[in-house]
């Protein structure tokens, strides 16, 4: 199946704004060069962000010739706009997915979450990764989505899934967080990281095992049948792949089920480095409302801060309110962690890819033999990328994986 595409193969999006805590930092040097002739490859992987790195990474150690193409470059895109909170626990919480798509299937999505974030940890540790990362437990604060007796519920079926809890009343929020008036759940077990330098270090040990990323490699037509897929690159050439898996973020690869994503618009603030400020398990912190308020802190002290999302997918209007919102992150940082030192060294603005349950979409594309998709729209992105990692490994070289059907293109919920 050909696809002819007007300009270029995926949308094309203005994805983040202003000056990321990531940005002047250290990454991983990579040999990363322009397309420039005809190659061919077993797997091709279009984008170099966090998703396309960690994809690149475990197909590499499977034994796979891998390409990596990239219009921009690595980890440039909303890779570099992240807060990197990631977490298992997803923002539909386990007491609402259950009603609105059973007990087995809600139980099993978040499971596999938990899994995910697991194996990122136990992968970037094994293959002894410095990318600023760190355990981190969580509180969930009681909102407008869950009052106090909804955090209770959502406890028991936590509890009853097999998650590791623990409730807490206003008292001892406030005495451990300093925070009044509100009821806690706290989870345990979530990871940080710096997920710029997180997606150069995969892309690093991808390329020691011969993986080639290319940047700038604007993907632009599609010729997909049952002998492999042939990419055509902008003015540059052709990939030939067994296979291609498009990592393409929040621009989507077009003529493709949107499966309920739509893009909507965040901001986020980072203070200095405050390490005596923070409180001493540095759980990272979010609310039981929408839109809702999110805190964590990198291991060096800083607080980054991040929320206000609002349902538009403008850029323009997005950035327009930079100044605003930057406003209102850091007075609502000030007044729930009034320890903390909220004025911001960093602001920025991102588009979010999201749908009704947050979850992402993963597995063969329809209709385009030999192509496969990793959309991790939603508020647990990165935990996504992994999952993404490790079905499409399943897919590729296995048998498939256990959850797939619960991700896949053909899911029916
Ligand atoms: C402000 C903000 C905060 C967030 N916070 C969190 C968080 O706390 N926890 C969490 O888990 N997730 C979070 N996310 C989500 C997470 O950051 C994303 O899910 C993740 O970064 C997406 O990575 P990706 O590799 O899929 O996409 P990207 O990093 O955008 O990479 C995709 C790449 O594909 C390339 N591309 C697109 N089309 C083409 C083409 N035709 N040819 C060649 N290349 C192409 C692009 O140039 C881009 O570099 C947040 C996102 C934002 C914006």
């Amino acid at each position: 199946m050909r696809v002819t595409l007007g300009g270029s193969a995926t949308q094309r999006r203005d994805l983040r704004t202003g000056r990321t805590i990531w940005m002047e930092r250290g990454r991983n040097r990579l040999d990363v060069g322009p397309f420039s002739r005809s190659i061919k490859c077993d797997v091709a992987v279009v984008g170099a962000g966090i998703s396309g790195a960690l994809i690149a990474e475990m197909l590499s150690e499977a034994g796979l010739d891998v390409v990596v193409l990239d219009r921009r470059g690595p980890a440039v895109g909303s890779t570099a706009a992240s807060t990197a909170l990631l977490q298992y626990e997803l923002d539909i919480p386990l007491c609402d997915m259950t009603k609105r798509i059973g007990k087995t299937r809600a139980t099993r999505i978040w499971r596999r979450s938990r899994l995910a974030v697991d194996a990122l940890r136990a992968r970037t540790d094994r293959l002894g990764l410095d990318v600023e990362a760190a355990t981190r437990p969580s509180l969930y604060l009681d909102g407008k989505i869950l009052d106090p007796a909804g955090l209770a519920d959502e406890a028991d079926a936590r509890r009853d899934a097999g998650f590791e809890v623990e409730l807490i009343g206003p008292a001892e929020t406030e005495r451990r967080y300093g925070i009044k008036g509100r009821h806690g759940l706290m989870g345990f077990g979530n990871y940080s990281a710096d997920p710029r330098r997180m997606a150069a270090a995969y892309l690093a040990v991808a390329e020691t095992r011969g993986a080639r990323v290319y940047a700038p490699a604007e993907v632009v037509g599609i010729d997909a049948c049952e002998n492999g897929v042939t990419l055509e690159i902008a003015g540059r050439g052709e990939v030939r792949a067994a296979s291609v898996i498009f990592a393409t973020g929040y621009e989507m690869l077009k003529g493709i089920p949107r499966k309920g994503n739509f893009i909507m618009s965040t901001w986020v603030i980072a203070t200095r480095p405050q390490p005596k400020a923070i409180w001493p398990d540095a759980a990272m912190i979010w609310e039981a409302s929408d839109p809702y308020l999110y805190i964590c802190t990198t291991p060096g002290g800083a607080v980054i801060c991040g929320g206000e999302d609002e349902e538009f997918e403008s850029a323009e209007a997005r950035d327009a309110k930079i100044a605003k919102k930057t406003a209102i992150l850091t007075r609502k940082l000030g007044a729930l962690l009034p320890s903390i030192e909220p004025t911001p060294a960093f602001a920025w603005a991102g588009s979010f890819g999201n749908n009704p349950l947050g979850i992402p979409t993963i597995g063969r594309v329809p209709r385009m033999p030999n192509c496969y998709a990793a959309m991790g729209y939603g508020g647990n992105g990165i935990t996504f990328s992994m999952m993404a990692a490790q079905i499409l490994r399943s897919t590729l070289c296995g048998k498939g994986d256990s959850d797939g059907d619960l991700f896949g293109f053909n899911r029916n919920f």
